[in-house]
C-alpha cells in the first residue's frame, strides 16, 4: 500500500513538472514565432527603405508624380515600426531580460542592493522593501 502511495505521490510531482514544462515551452514557441514575425518586419523595413531611397532619387533627379507613392510608403514604413515595437514588446514580456547595472552593464543578482561585479548600489535606500 505504502509503495502505491508513494508512486502516486511522485506521479503528481512529475504532473506539475510536466504542466510546468509544457508552460515553459508554449512561452518558448511564442517567443520563437513573434521572433520569426519580427525578422520578417524587419526584412519588409529594410526594402522600404530601399525603395523609398531609390523613390527620393528619382524625384531629387527631377521625376515628377512620385510624391504620392513617396507619402504612401513613408506610412506604410512608419505602420512596420510600430508593429516591430508592439511584437519586441511581447517578446520581453514572454522573456523579460534581467536587469543589469547602470554602471557596468552586466547581470544583477536578484534582489541584491549592490553590484556582486562593481559594487555600486543598484537599489536606492529609499526602494528599500
Ligand atoms: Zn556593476
Amino acid at each position: 500500500m505504502e509503495i502505491f502511495q508513494k508512486i502516486g505521490e511522485t506521479a503528481k510531482g512529475l504532473g506539475g513538472k510536466a504542466r510546468e514544462v509544457t508552460r515553459r515551452s508554449g512561452e518558448f514557441l511564442e517567443a520563437t514565432k513573434l521572433k520569426f514575425d519580427l525578422s520578417r518586419l524587419e526584412k519588409e523595413m529594410e526594402a522600404n527603405c530601399l525603395s523609398l531611397g531609390e523613390l527620393v532619387y528619382r524625384r531629387f533627379k527631377g521625376e515628377a508624380g512620385l510624391d504620392g507613392e513617396i507619402d504612401r510608403l513613408l506610412s506604410a514604413t512608419r505602420k512596420v515600426e510600430g508593429d516591430m515595437q508592439a511584437v519586441q514588446e511581447q517578446i520581453d514580456r514572454l522573456q523579460p531580460k534581467p536587469p543589469v547595472c547602470p554602471q557596468c552593464k552586466l547581470e544583477l543578482p536578484v534582489g541584491g542592493r549592490f553590484c556582486s561585479y562593481c559594487g555600486a548600489q543598484v537599489v536606492k535606500d529609499d526602494a528599500a522593501e
